[in-house]
């Protein structure tokens, strides 16, 4: 006996399980379990690695639903001119970088759907993916949800944040024209954001907790050579204070900086403070999950992770380079082990015995 599942011709009830369920009721029941999910993958996250792996999906000619929160592009947002991305040998907005990941990835026919993942459960084959925006089936997740930026956890901060603390040079820094900003961290974000930031100013600080930067030399060097940016090392950012305006509202006005090596510490006046301290991998969704000690997803090469038919890429993953090129390689990689691994699900269980 089979039972024909629309567009699976595989889709059959093994003969084994047939010969238990001999009367129509039961044997319906039994089709229904089995019945296909709404979609072959749902992509959470639409960042590099999520949009390329949604592209992915759809030209495998996959059904394909990529789920975002908030705008697609992720991170690439917040970068004024991406110069590294292979194929761009101009600066490419990321703004327009996403723009078009997006058109190509619906260029093939990926489904986009803008709301929250509230949870992620699998049960047999198939994956349940709770939205805002409702229900959702799956037989293969990619998780590219990506990380969010580290806070400072200073006082002051949160209290401060839009009013003068910010996370994004691209969004913020032109508020700040000509004022004296304080950019915090040591790493390409903090190099690449400080040099936009430069154009604004020249009244920049860059400080940071270490003799040395993190980023890449050629983005280090770039800061460092930058007449309009003051690099002070070793330096770190205690408290952010503020000071009520004109109209009564608090922003701010001062930091509290103390230097690593000699422990002097003292208030200096600022406008604004950028804080580009590195970024925290997004894994609630799946918190049974192997990760590293920084708390980032642990995938084998073909991005799977410990749950079978779970993948991931991106900067929610475990990897050694962030890159925008890194998380759409791993984007791809990720889609072409999902569809091998829905091949393999749909022949193991509904193959006749
Ligand atoms: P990183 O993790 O590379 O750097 C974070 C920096 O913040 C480090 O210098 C770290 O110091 C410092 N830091 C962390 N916590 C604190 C703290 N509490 N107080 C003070 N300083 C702190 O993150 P990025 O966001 O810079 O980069 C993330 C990824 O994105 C990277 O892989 C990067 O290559 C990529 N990227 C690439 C860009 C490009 O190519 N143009 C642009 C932006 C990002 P310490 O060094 O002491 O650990």
């Amino acid at each position: 006996m089979v039972c024909v599942v629309r567009g699976y011709p595989k889709f059959r009830i093994p003969a084994a399980a047939a010969r238990i369920h001999t009367n129509r009721k039961s044997l319906y029941s039994l089709c229904m379990a089995r019945e296909k999910p709404s979609k072959d993958v749902i992509v959470i996250g639409g960042g590099a690695a999520g949009l390329t792996a949604g592209q992915y999906c759809a030209r495998a000619g996959l059904s394909v639903l990529v789920v975002e929160e908030l705008a697609l592009g992720g991170q690439a947002l917040n970068i004024e001119g991406i110069e590294n991305y292979p194929g761009f040998p101009e600066p490419v907005s990321g703004f327009k970088f996403a723009e078009k990941l997006e058109t190509q990835a619906k260029k093939f026919g990926a489904e986009f759907l803008y709301t929250s993942v509230q949870s992620l459960k699998k049960e047999e084959n198939v994956f349940t993916v709770t939205t805002g925006k409702g229900v959702f089936t799956a037989w293969a997740v990619i998780l590219a949800t990506g990380a969010k930026h580290r806070l400072l956890c200073i006082p002051g901060e949160k209290e401060l944040t839009g009013r003068g603390v910010s996370y994004c040079a691209a969004c913020d820094g032109p508020f700040f024209k000509n004022r004296k900003i304080l950019v915090v961290g040591g790493g390409d974000a903090a190099c690449d954001e400080a040099m936009f930031l430069s154009k604004l100013t020249d009244k920049l600080i860059v400080i940071h907790r270490r003799g040395r930067f993190r980023a890449q030399k050629a983005l280090a060097d770039r800061v460092l050579k930058n007449p309009r940016i003051e690099v002070r090392f070793n330096t770190v950012l205690e408290e952010i204070r503020g000071r009520a305006n004109e109209k009564g509202i608090e922003k701010v006005a001062a930091g509290v900086l103390r230097r690593t090596d000699t422990g002097e510490r003292r208030e200096e006046e600022i406008d604004a403070v950028f804080v580009f301290t590195g970024s925290v991998p997004q894994t609630r969704l799946a918190p049974d999950i192997s990760k590293d000690e920084g708390g980032c997803i642990i995938t084998d090469a073909q991005m799977r992770t410990s749950l079978p038919g779970l993948f991931c890429a991106g900067d929610v993953r475990s990897t050694p380079f962030r890159q925008l090129v890194v998380a759409a390689g791993e984007g791809a990689v990720a889609a072409h082990a999902a569809a091998r691994y829905i091949d393999e699900v749909l022949d193991t269980v509904y193959s006749s015995a």
